[in-house]
């Protein structure tokens, strides 16, 4: 039965605000409150009371603020041609920004405070309850300038995001792909949406005119895209050097309490590892006939016709299923998704693409979705249900101010949910054609997750590092040293098309700041956890939910190991990859069972 003919479920977002008239209150509310904060402007130095109470109506206006962004947000994500949604976010979007200046005294005022002073203040009780909140703050002090040389490097705030923008604004608005011919002779738009699909199209033809249309208008545009990638990757090192770093890595790390090790020893593991990714990329070959694989070889589905389809009901059983490792709490917890209405799953002309969790500490921590009822839709609602039960345990045992968990960790608990998912679905199958469509799943999600994204966080460390040499990043440079890693990472399998040395071009994360490799640790975390959660081990259950538990409470290296795992050490990226590697040994063996290969 085809999911669409089932109601499917709808989020119940009347539990934040029972009407828009509800809203309206509270957006009423955001001014005064924000006046109140600002009161304290110039006197945060004068007592531990005084700045105690700062705080508190800091955390006030900033805990009222977020719940009415949730419900403009969500309501406008649900059916974005919603002209009052419209409306309603566009007017808190402009109030917040008249407000911003108001509440921009803090952190600068806070940072001024003689060391002495804030020593004192830090040892008194009434701030117990914000210290590490407050330290987190204070440790830039090393690294802030003094008052007027901020005030001058905050007046070209706006001027030095450009380059950014610039990339956005060309990739988003200004380039045009033309259109494409499929393998059935349909013509489509070729556009960044429905770039991925046409990759994943099993017409081997239509794949590779695809990518060779993409690039070629990248190509037209490469010095542009060069200088505005050597605009960011400039202002990164100039940043770390005005603010006494020792480079633009370790200032991008710092706020994550990050040593530099863990991004580098993450590149020679994966190094370390590539024969196992070779292997699979052998494979992949074998599957598909080929001489040699291409880049467009990668997305298309290893075994095509391997579609079953599921009812919400199913998909929502299987995850309940699967995740019972973690066990009767976070199943209890687990059910109140559905009883409390946190999921809007339903296709819905305007509603946002994709799929998000998103909440705040007085919501429920709401999920968005297009449920069509394929197996990737039952991996989405495990991987949403992660990042909500994650929040659910986070928000329930955390005072608001460390309820919040890091981007560090943000991503584990949502694939450990996967994983468990993957390992409850091949233990329930015995057709060796799914299995062997399960196998080639993770092993596409590994691949994507920890060797791509990893090759990724190796071009961003030479870009950074070519650039504080002093050597500026041209379209030659960034093509010739693209290219190379594509054939280090993909080895002898694949004969990349002259083409792919473009794709850093078109790669928003490259304008992020050493962003990427969280990807990369996080999955191997979730495949370590996944394991001991296998494992039966009431403690090593304990210490998993002691992780979505944690929030902010801890620094993230710390609340890993505390679950079990030690991102300090190279040891779980080996596992992770060991992990594949085996993936791919019993993906070979289904295979050769269904005499694919
Ligand atoms: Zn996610």
């Amino acid at each position: 039965m085809s999911a669409k003919n089932v109601k499917l479920p709808e989020w119940d977002l009347e539990a934040i605000y029972k009407s828009p008239e509800e809203w309206e209150k509270a957006f009423e509310e955001i001014r005064p409150m924000t006046e109140k904060f600002a009161a304290f402007k110039g006197r945060l130095g004068e007592s531990a009371e005084v700045l105690k109470e700062a705080v508190e109506a800091y955390l006030a206006l900033s805990r009222l603020t977020e719940k009415v962004y949730i419900y403009a947000h969500l309501t406008l994500d649900q059916a974005t041609g919603v002209d009052s949604s419209r409306v309603r976010m566009g007017k808190l979007q402009s109030l917040l920004a008249e407000l911003a200046p108001q509440e921009a005294f803090f952190t600068p005022e806070l940072l001024r405070i003689p060391k002495e002073t804030m020593d004192t203040f830090l040892k008194d009780p009434v701030l117990a309850f914000c210290r590490r909140f407050l330290e987190e703050i204070l440790a830039e002090r090393d690294h802030v300038l003094s008052e007027a040389e901020e005030k001058l490097l905050g007046s070209y705030s706006q001027v030095i995001g450009l380059s950014g923008n610039l990339f956005d604004t060309l990739n988003d608005t200004d380039l045009d792909f033309g259109s494409i011919r499929d393998g059935e002779g349909k013509r489509c738009k070729l556009t960044h949406g429905s770039y991925r699909a046409l990759m994943e199209n099993p017409d081997r033809g239509t794949r590779e005119r695809t990518c060779k249309k993409l690039y070629k208008v990248y190509r037209q545009f490469r010095n542009t895209f060069a200088a505005a990638l050597d605009g960011t990757v400039r202002r990164h090192a100039v940043k770390a050097k005005v603010r006494n770093y020792e480079s633009a890595l370790c200032a991008a790390l710092n706020g994550d309490r990050v040593p530099e090790s863990v991004y580098r020893s993450l590149i020679d593991a994966v190094h370390g590892k590539l024969p196992g990714f070779y292997d699979y990329m052998e494979l992949r070959k074998q599957v598909m006939k080929l001489e040699k694989l291409d880049m467009y070889d990668m997305l298309n589905p290893l075994l095509p016709g391997c579609s079953k389809t599921y009812t919400f009901e199913e998909a929502a059983r299987l995850v309940k299923e699967a995740v019972k490792p973690m066990g009767e709490e976070y199943g209890r917890y687990l059910d109140l998704a559905f009883s409390q209405r946190w999921i809007d799953a339903p296709e819905r002309q305007g509603k946002r693409s994709g799929a998000f969790s998103s909440g705040c500490y007085d919501t429920y921590p709401y999920m968005l979705m297009t449920f069509k009822g394929t197996l990737n839709d039952v991996f989405t609602l495990a991987h949403e249900l992660g990042h909500s039960m994650h929040s659910y345990y986070s928000h329930l045992t955390q005072p608001y101010i460390y309820s919040d968990y890091k981007i560090f960790v943000a991503e584990v608990a949502s694939t450990t949910n996967e994983i468990l998912l993957f390992e409850h679905l091949l233990a329930q199958s015995t057709d060796p054609r799914f299995r062997a469509y399960l196998y080639a799943h993770i092993a596409d999600e590994i691949r994507g997750t920890i060797y791509r994204q990893t090759m990724f966080a190796e071009f961003e460390l030479f870009m950074h590092e070519t650039v504080e040499q002093g050597t500026p990043l041209t379209a030659d440079l960034l093509n010739k040293k693209y290219y190379e890693l594509n054939k280090l990472y993909y080895g002898p399998a694949v004969d990349p098309l002259k083409e792919i040395e473009l794709e850093w071009a078109r790669i928003p994360h490259f304008h992020y700041n050493f962003y990427v490799y969280k990807y990369a640790t996080g999955m191997s975390a979730a495949l370590k956890l996944a394991q001991n959660l296998l494992s039966g081990d009431p403690a090593k259950r304990d210490a998993y939910l002691g992780f979505l538990k944690a929030g902010s409470s801890k620094d993230v290296l710390d609340i890993m190991k505390d679950a079990g795992v030690d991102l300090s050490t190279p040891e779980p990226v080996n596992a992770a990859l060991d992990y594949f590697s085996r993936m791919v040994g019993e993906l070979r063996k289904e295979l050769k069972i269904c005499k694919e290969i």
